[in-house]
């Protein structure tokens, strides 16, 4: 079921949504080569506690998971592009990190993700990311009353297969709320003109993720990264935004801090 929320609800938000904005902001800013991503947790763990928010990922075990997630933050690196369970490893000159993150602060959900090189950057590997970053602010483009959910998803794919990538649709973005994941799923890929139609109060996280020559996923043994089947790399870009009589509300977004 799709809830909509009250403008005061969504004002009720904003502050999950600018911790989950500054923590992102702060980690990309303090990580470096040689940085652990173990150290990247609880660097997050350690945020968490002083704000009094709550992780979601934590004790987050659904379905598909193997056990509870048991971290605070997911660290994606190089081939791996969601749900990267942080483990011992130093950050190398190059690597592709996807921080994802999301936590409750007053009883309601924020959602995130961010990638970037650690070090000195591939071409490759920043136009990949730079292709995600622009369908996402295609999706949120799109995300105004009048439109459908599919016209989000259309202009996810316009974007990456303008850029030659191929789009898997098994996971997307969804509704959020009091939860991390809740009703709508809303797919990287889709039709315009069709689809649920966009309403004020919806708060949805909206994730364009591709790999660079597959739309294929292999999960770890750990159970939870999920990494391209061809070994090539991916990027993810992730923020929660509200549909609003005037426009969308970019609730993770990080310009009050002066970033991108
Ligand atoms: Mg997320």
């Amino acid at each position: 079921m799709i809830e909509l929320r009250t403008p005061a609800e969504i004002e009720a938000m904003r502050p999950a949504g600018r911790f989950v904005a500054e923590v992102l902001a702060t980690l990309r800013d303090e990580v470096r080569v040689g940085t652990n991503l173990l150290a990247i947790d609880k660097r997050a763990h350690e945020m968490i506690r002083k704000a009094g928010a709550q992780s979601c990922y934590i004790d987050y075990h659904p379905s598909f998971g193997a056990s509870p997630f048991g971290k605070v933050i997911c660290t994606s690196v190089n081939d791996a592009v969601l749900h990267g369970l942080p483990h011992s490893y130093a950050l190398r000159d190059g690597d592709l990190l996807t921080l994802d993150f999301a936590v409750s602060v007053d009883g309601w959900v924020a959602d995130s993700a961010i990638s970037f090189v650690v070090g000195t950057p591939r071409d490759e590997d920043l136009a990949l990311i730079d292709t995600t970053e622009r369908a996402l602010d295609a999706a949120i483009a799109a995300a105004t009353i009048g439109n459908r959910l599919g016209d989000i998803s259309a202009a996810i794919a316009e974007v990456a297969h303008a850029d030659g990538l191929s789009i898997n649709t098994d996971f997307g973005g969804h509704g959020v709320g009091r939860t991390m994941h809740g009703d709508p799923h809303v797919p990287n890929n889709g039709r315009p003109g069709r689809g649920y139609p966009l309403k004020a109060g919806l708060v949805v996280a909206l994730e364009p993720w591709f790999l660079q020559s597959t739309d294929k996923l292999i999960t770890d043994k750990d159970g939870w990264t999920l990494r391209s089947a061809d070994g090539s790399r991916g990027a993810h870009t992730e923020h929660t935004i509200a549909v609003t009589e005037d426009g969308p509300i970019v609730l993770t977004d990080r310009a009050f801090l002066g970033v991108k």
